[in-house]
């Protein structure tokens, strides 16, 4: 495996400025195109799975976050708060939780409604001290991928266990291989809310979710939310070290800290149980495993450029930039690399992490064909443009980590 910092540099897809400060970085061109058909892939999953988006703002009274218990509980990796005078303070959030949880307390809400499966890919902030932060892993702010799931204690293990299946789902589109599932306890310390027949009751949910879905997992004390137990799904990085990438939560304390109900069938009012959940995580975390995994060869779909276009000669340039407008009009990201980069071997080792290097010298210009050849070496036939781009386009837009789909020479 490769160090994400280092490659992310050499790729030109992230980095940081010590004007900007540590721990902030920014991210380059070809790096915000994977993040962006990382974010769109998830947003997609999201709307199939019946979830709604919202957007909340990255800042929020400090009240919100007493209420909530960050105040009181998380405090330390809290940015302190900001004075706007007149008593009131403003903190920069560091989850969003209490957003999302006054969002459902803001209109009437039936049973007919549960589950309510609310989405948001949002900004929040931790205030890490700078010696430790790096890279994509430790960063102050989090672009994370999150959710929450408002509903009946009965529907609590068919949401988790839904939101399970979608994160071992994107792990498939992205190729990622989980080191462990584990089932995060609360510790002998005092940094969780007291309650202890709501943990109890959570906790036998998760176990019997995880027992259910045939996955291996071990418990682990001292590694829950303040709120509630949760099912973490560890990867590893170059170097063997563990961080939770996904996460899958129940908490019975939060909506009675909020007051959040429902009306139920009898009439009466009832409490909603929220399942919190991140398929991905943090979009930087999830990238910067991304890297690491793939040492920057990225399943096409994420690829920063998809396709480049190589023509043997000039002659064949005007042929080769149609194809790359072609290309784009698609919804592939694609680009040239004509003779004045160098010889065409040249080219092609430096398209090495592309994952289609199409060629077009004299013969394929005049008969409408491409020859391909795959990133893992592998060639195809010379083919007509459009089966060529039909197979390619049908991989991308399936989320497969397959740069193709029948042996090499299958055309003939
Ligand atoms: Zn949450």
């Amino acid at each position: 495996m490769h160090d994400h910092r280092q490659l992310g540099r050499e790729l030109d897809l992230f980095d940081t400025d010590p004007l900007i400060g540590a721990g902030l970085p920014y991210w380059l061109p070809d790096g915000a195109a994977v993040r962006h058909a990382l974010e769109e892939y998830i947003r997609g999953e999201e709307r199939r799975a019946g979830y709604r988006h919202v957007y909340s703002p990255v800042l929020g009274k400090r009240e919100l976050y007493e209420i909530s218990g960050h105040w009181s509980h998380y405090s330390d990796d809290m940015y302190p708060p900001m004075d706007l005078g007149g008593g009131e303070q403003v903190v920069l959030r560091p989850s969003l939780c209490p957003h999302h949880a006054v969002i459902y307390r803001s209109r009437h809400r039936s049973y007919r409604e549960l589950p309510l499966r609310m989405a948001e890919l949002g900004g929040m902030y931790r205030a890490e001290l700078s010696g430790v932060l790096g890279g994509l892993t430790r960063v102050r702010a989090i672009q994370l991928n999150d959710a929450h799931i408002f509903c009946t204690l009965d529907q609590v293990a068919e949401e988790a266990r839904g939101a399970l299946e979608m994160i071992r789902r994107a792990y498939r589109a992205l190729g990622i291989v989980p080191a462990r599932y584990r089932l995060s306890l609360p510790g002998a310390d005092g940094k969780y809310v007291a309650a202890p027949e709501l943990w109890q009751r959570s906790t036998a949910l998760l176990t019997d979710v995880l027992d259910r879905s045939g996955v291996a997992y071990e418990a682990a004390e001292g590694e829950a939310a303040f709120y509630g137990p949760k099912i973490d799904v560890q990867v590893a990085d170059s170097v063997g070290r563990e961080s939770t990438l996904s996460t899958v939560q129940v908490d019975l304390h939060q909506p009675e800290r909020f007051g959040l109900h429902y009306t139920g069938p009898d009439g009466a009012k009832h409490r909603p149980v929220m399942v919190h959940r991140a398929v991905i995580g943090s979009v930087e975390r999830a990238v910067a495993h991304l890297v690491e995994q793939h040492g920057g060869a990225f399943p096409a779909w994420l690829a920063p450029t998809q396709l480049v276009i190589l023509p043997v000669s000039d002659g064949e340039r005007p042929d080769a930039e149609a194809l790359a407008r072609r290309c784009e009009g698609l919804g592939l990201r694609a680009g040239t690399a004509g003779p004045e980069r160098g010889s065409l071997g040249a080219r092609i080792r430096e398209a090495r992490l592309v994952p289609y290097q199409v060629v077009i010298g004299p013969r394929e210009a005049a008969d409408g064909l491409v020859a391909v050849r795959l990133r893992d070496g592998r060639r195809l036939e010379a083919c007509p443009v459009e089966e060529f781009l039909g197979r390619a386009g049908a991989l991308v837009g399936a989320h497969s980590t397959a740069l193709w789909d029948g042996p090499p020479s299958a055309h003939r």
